[in-house]
């Protein structure tokens, strides 16, 4: 698969349908983080780059090519992209696994089919779009429509690239927006295959753009260009609340989908087994770096010991290695930097007098690569950093309860809400911990269930505003009121006239 995949020489940005020619522009590797080396050149986007970008999408929104088009066509030209994306999954994942280190099987058969799925879900669900019609007001009709918004800023991390931008795109097409999409700089890679899928599935030149580059220059540029009209961010919290501010100064409607540090609730009634199963996939899926990751794992006291155990020997028998090889199933850590991140909070974890269970270093058998062994340590305070700061990688903090209510608090006690795991049996339980526990979306014994049907985003520091389902309608609409007079000349209030 690897020797087979065509790698782009140079990433730029992608304007009217045309990819810019590389100019004298600032450039940054694009690196393979099993390897550490180069695999490709990013010509950075500069604010006078960005702007063509966006007068680009505000010119194809204002001439109406695809604002204006019946959703009946526009659904035929997203139904076709998810056909290329299927078609073209084992290139889009290969390139993907190339640059972010993430396992291809995950790729391939999750985060690539998730994309595909993005572009069939909000196509249909567009294509059901209702207005209102209010008549019990005597002698008028009062009518609310729905509108595209106009032209949406789309910024990505480098987490799940492709998926998490096509998951922004689909609603945003689908609901008759133009974009300017912004991928991490640290992952640019699979997205001038997905422009070349868009421009052969139809989408008219101007409706999609790209710019490359970092998020203080290319991004800034963006996110406060007065013709954007939504800034719909995922990334981390620091990122995120410069660019709400700078949203919020422009105007601009947002949706910020932030970080997390998600408790995993394991009750001892619980299936066990599957419980295993599901806080090993929580933490440890995408190398362990993935906002919704199940990092706070709450146990309770009766099964504690023999659940850690367990959950550890499981861990150790993880298998690192190259992201392409099928059996892998922990890849390299997105970079350098990132990674040294992780690890100091092995350090972190020491000095708080946490115990170390496993992992804490580099892993052996790597002459180059951002391999670690993966992490597990327990602690008995919610307050320690580790339970408090997003690690973002495979580090697995445990924290024992004894009743329901104690977990609750613990789960509440945390600036983050985007997600909650919940593993029982006991039904009363259930249904209080879903009512009690503040977060944006709360899995019962299941783990890693996204679904575009369901509104995804976080309460406190992980974010505001939803997308999917009825989220994306709210975010990717614009309401629109008419009132018409039924019954001839309405009585309009005379001004001016003499008496
Ligand atoms: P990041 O905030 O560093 O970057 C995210 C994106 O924002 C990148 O494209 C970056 O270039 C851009 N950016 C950064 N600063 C900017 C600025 N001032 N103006 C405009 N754009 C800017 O995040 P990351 O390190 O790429 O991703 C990891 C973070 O993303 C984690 O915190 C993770 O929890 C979060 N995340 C959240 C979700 C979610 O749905 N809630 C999903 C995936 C990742």
């Amino acid at each position: 698969m690897k020797s087979n995949l065509v790698v782009p020489s140079a990433l730029c940005s992608f304007i009217r349908g045309q990819f810019i020619a590389p100019a004298d522009q600032h450039t940054l590797p694009v690196i393979d983080p099993s390897t550490e080396q180069a695999l490709s050149l990013l010509y950075e986007a500069d604010a006078k780059e960005v702007d063509l970008a966006v007068k680009a999408a505000r010119d194809s929104f204002e001439s109406g090519v695809w604002s204006r088009q019946s959703t009946d066509k526009r659904q035929a030209v997203l139904l076709r992209v998810r056909d290329l994306i299927r078609q073209h999954a084992q290139e889009l994942a290969g390139l993907e696994c190339l640059n972010t280190g993430i396992p291809y099987q995950q790729l391939k058969n999750l985060h690539i089919p998730g994309a595909a799925f993005q572009f069939q879900y909000h196509s249909e669900a567009a294509s059901q779009l209702k207005g209102e019609l209010h008549q019990q007001r005597s002698g008028y009709q009062i009518q609310v429509s729905r509108e595209p918004v106009g032209v949406a800023a789309l910024i990505s991390p480098w987490n799940g690239p492709i998926n998490l931008s096509c998951t922004k795109l689909a609603a945003a097409l689908a609901y008759g927006n133009s974009c300017v999409l912004k991928p991490s700089e640290f992952t640019p890679l699979a997205f001038k295959k997905l422009m070349e899928i868009l421009n052969e599935a139809g989408i008219p030149d101007g409706v999609v753009n790209l710019v490359n580059g970092r998020g203080s220059i290319t991004g800034a540029a963006l996110a406060e260009h007065p013709e954007v009209d939504l800034v719909s961010f995922t990334g981390g919290c620091t990122s995120g609340k410069v660019v709400n501010a700078i949203a919020a100064q422009g105007m601009k409607r947002t949706t910020m989908e932030l970080g997390g540090k998600s408790a995993n609730i394991i009750l001892d009634s619980a299936d066990l087994d599957v419980a295993l199963d599901g806080a090993l996939a929580a933490i440890f899926m995408t190398n362990g770096q993935q906002c919704l990751a199940g990092s706070r794992i709450l146990v309770q006291k009766s099964i504690a010991k023999d659940f850690i155990d367990k959950f550890v020997a499981r861990t150790r028998a993880l298998r690192i290695g190259d992201p392409f090889d099928p059996n892998t199933e922990l890849g390299p850590l997105a970079n350098q930097t990132h990674m040294n991140k992780v690890l100091g909070y092995v350090k972190v974890a020491r000095d708080e007098g946490a115990t170390l269970h496993c992992g804490g270093g580099r892993a052996s058998g790597f002459e180059r690569g951002f391999y670690i062994d993966p992490i597990v340590v327990s602690t008995s305070s919610n307050d320690m950093k580790i339970c408090q700061e997003e690690v973002f990688g495979p580090f697995a903090t445990f924290i024992e309860f004894d009743t329901l209510e104690e977990a609750i608090t613990i789960a509440n006690d945390s600036t983050f809400g985007l997600i909650s795991y919940l593993w029982s049996n006991d039904l009363a339980a259930v249904t209080t911990a879903i009512r009690e526990i503040r977060v944006g979306t709360i899995w019962v014994n299941t783990t890693l269930v996204g679904d575009p049907r369901a509104p995804f985003g976080g309460v406190k520091g992980s974010g505001t505003g939803r997308e999917g389902g009825v989220g994306s309608v709210e975010f990717y609409t614009e309401l629109k009121s008419v009132v018409i007079p039924t019954g001839g000349p309405a009585p309009v209030p005379k001004l001016g006239i003499p008496h």
